[in-house]
């Protein structure tokens, strides 16, 4: 049944049916880490910067920046600041997702690679575990 030894299997571990655009001009020329600020505390997301919920946060990545905010679904914090800073580039604490608020579309980038392993690091593989 197998089609060959190189099939294209890069969509499969994407946990919802979005796709990804590679070519965000907003990312910057750098390799991205995960923010001091996007670590955990005591064991929760840490606090978004307004409202101080610690679940469905983002961090943005514009480099001096890393604001924690809270998601659209809850009091949109995030998005304010970037409406107030133009800052175009922010990561999901929760389901590991990178969003450009400019080009409205999530993201991805070998620029990213550090990041997301440094997010598995600290956070886990957000995949359903029992
Ligand atoms: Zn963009
Ligand atoms: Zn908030
Ligand atoms: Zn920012």
């Amino acid at each position: 049944m197998a089609t060959g030894s190189s099939g294209r299997c890069e969509f499969e571990f994407q946990p919802f049916p979005v796709l990804l655009k590679y070519d965000c001009p907003h990312i910057e020329q750098r390799p991205y880490t995960l923010p001091a600020s996007a670590r955990k505390v005591n064991g929760h997301q840490p606090p978004c910067h307004e409202c101080h919920q610690t679940e469905e946060n983002w961090v943005c990545l514009q480099q001096d920046c890393n604001l924690i905010g809270c998601s659209r679904y809850r009091l949109k914090h995030m998005l304010d600041h970037h409406s107030a800073t133009n800052h175009s580039i922010c990561l999901s604490l929760s389901d590991h997702s990178i969003y450009c608020y400019v080009c409205e579309e999530y993201i991805d980038h070998s620029n990213f690679r550090q990041l997301h392993s440094q997010l598995i690091g600290e956070y886990g593989d957000q995949t359903f575990a029992a």
